[in-house]
């Protein structure tokens, strides 16, 4: 055997230690794509989700494309996606799709985080008959295309993953949102002496190259995109589309992605223009200067850690509201109970100290901050609700605001009081697992 000389064995123990430092320096590689998913609206007929007043009328048109965004994250062996869509809402199909065509990629259902904006002005894709009978019937092939332009965004994202930086800001944001459950059982809430719950906070993750280069931003902001009626029969991104085209302008080369909030009992306010196109540029626009200045005052950070955690809690039984028994979707019940899923699907996504909490639904602004104390227990600095994601099962309110009725309650909603109370305790629990804390 021949033995090292001394220097050499301490050159070779620095270089050890270089290698180590070069390894978790470059710990976390992100990739960001978008693509177009808008659907073909003239070789098929599209019927638009989001008013059941246009009864399943195929959409006339588009006026502005829709994309779905995609930020792809590896640290060692480990990979996670974070897909937005500029959708009303995404299905369990639409994730499986995507996810058989990327099979290459080694994602999973558990890896694999999909969400919608929830503009009301794109196509219908649910494949059960009980939200066809409100939305209309899609063709098929349009939710393969779908799909495939996801993966396909996907693929381009794994491909560009490169050494990033991460960091976080938010900011409040007054006049932008308001709480339009706030005129149903008003006399009873004021007996009550209750107030009318707003989160006007405006929060973004900033994603940068190694040379402090902006590549990605993901905002978060938790209000309905609205502005737009159910007389309107364009294809539309909404303000989201707005919001997103408006900073990838602001940032030349960076993705921008949207994902709503806690938005069950949030309308947009504020918004001014002299018809309906007008106010969702105006409102898309002052947003995105928003966030481009939160943006702007981002301190990124390499190195940080991710993790997801995915959980399948049983549902409570399907039930509906005294006032939806005598409401316009009492014949649609017998199809409820045959389409609504039986266990809630609650994903936790972690960014460095920021997580997010995927909700399959629409939660009100109360479950959302109850959600967000419950994440934050288990250990993250910035905690963000994230409703429509993965699935969709209604409206999701809490004990406080079933017995108000109205229209997430007696049409919306079908788990009854407890849904909201019982999916913020389960995002707690999928944090504490996520964060190692878990008893
Ligand atoms: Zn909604």
């Amino acid at each position: 055997m021949i033995a090292m000389p001394r220097c050499c064995s301490v050159i070779a123990v620095l270089c050890l230690v270089c290698f180590l430092a070069a390894v978790s320096a470059n710990a976390l590689d992100v990739g960001a794509a978008g693509c177009d998913i808008t659907p073909d609206v003239t070789g098929h007929k599209v019927p638009m989700a989001g008013y059941g007043a246009r009864k399943g009328q195929p959409s006339a048109g588009v006026h502005d494309p829709l994309h779905a965004k995609v930020l792809f994250f590896r640290e060692g062996k480990m990979s996670m996606a974070l897909v937005t869509c500029d959708l009303r809402s995404v299905t369990p199909q639409l994730k499986q799709q995507a996810l058989q065509k990327t099979i290459d990629l080694g994602l999973t259902p558990d890896t694999l985080f999909l969400c919608g904006s929830h503009t009301h002005d794109g196509p219908s894709i649910f494949p059960e008959k009980f939200w066809q009978l409100q939305f209309g019937e899609c063709d098929p092939a349009v939710i393969d295309a779908m799909s495939s332009a996801i993966a396909a965004g996907l693929h381009a994202a794994a491909k560009n993953l490169a050494p990033a930086r991460v960091g976080f800001g938010s900011e409040r944001l007054d006049g932008f949102t308001r709480n339009r459950r706030w005129h149903y059982d008003n006399e009873a809430r004021k007996t009550a002496g209750e107030t009318a719950a707003l989160n006007p906070i405006l929060s973004v993750l900033r994603v940068d190259g190694d040379d402090g280069k902006c590549r990605a931003l993901l905002v978060h902001f938790a209000t309905h995109p609205t502005l737009l009626g159910a007389s309107n029969m364009l294809i539309s991104a909404e303000w989201p589309g707005v919001l997103q085209q408006a900073l990838e302008l602001a940032f030349p080369g960076a993705v921008a992605l949207y994902c709503n909030g806690a938005e069950g009992d949030q309308s947009p306010d504020g918004a001014k223009g002299e018809d309906e196109f007008a106010r969702v540029k105006q409102y898309g626009t002052r947003l995105a200067q928003r966030a481009q200045s939160v943006a702007q005052s981002i301190v990124t950070k390499p190195n940080q850690p991710i993790g997801i955690v995915r959980i399948m809690p049983d549902l409570p039984p399907i039930g509906f509201s005294p006032g939806a028994r005598n409401g316009p979707y009492k014949s649609y019940e017998p199809f409820a109970r045959e389409a609504l899923p039986k266990k809630a699907e609650i994903q936790v996504l972690r960014i460095g100290d920021t997580a997010l909490a995927g909700l399959p639904g629409e939660p009100i602004c109360e479950v959302g901050m109850d959600t967000q104390r419950q994440v934050a227990v288990a250990g993250f600095r910035n905690v963000l609700t994230i409703g429509l994601a993965n699935d969709y099962l209604g409206y999701i309110v809490n004990e406080k605001e079933y017995p108000h009725g109205g229209y997430e309650v007696d049409e919306r909603s079908y788990y009854g009081p407890e849904l909201g109370s019982m999916l913020a305790s389960k995002a707690g629990e999928a944090a504490r697992k996520l964060s190692g804390s878990a008893r």
